[in-house]
């Protein structure tokens, strides 16, 4: 069992505290949510469940943050 796998069954024990997307939707929205996000938009009203999820999968997290910084790059010039 790898450490996503241990997340999602430890979150199917704790049972959904707030709706969370999976790491597949997650992936699919994450990047018009940082482009949401960079823009000033109410990106966790516009893609409910994603800031959950990144807060409790490292993997997604970690792909959130460079992603940002890569389009806030891309956005100062
Ligand atoms: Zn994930």
């Amino acid at each position: 069992m790898d450490r996503r796998d241990l997340q999602q069954t430890l979150g199917r024990l704790l049972g959904p505290a707030e709706a969370e997307v999976d790491c597949d939707t997650c992936f699919d929205q994450l990047d018009r949510y940082v482009e949401l996000e960079v823009e000033g938009a109410d990106a966790d009203a516009a893609i409910p469940g994603l800031r959950a999820h990144l807060a409790g999968c490292p993997a997604c997290a970690e792909e959130h943050e460079s992603l940002r910084a890569l389009v806030a790059a891309e956005r100062t010039d």
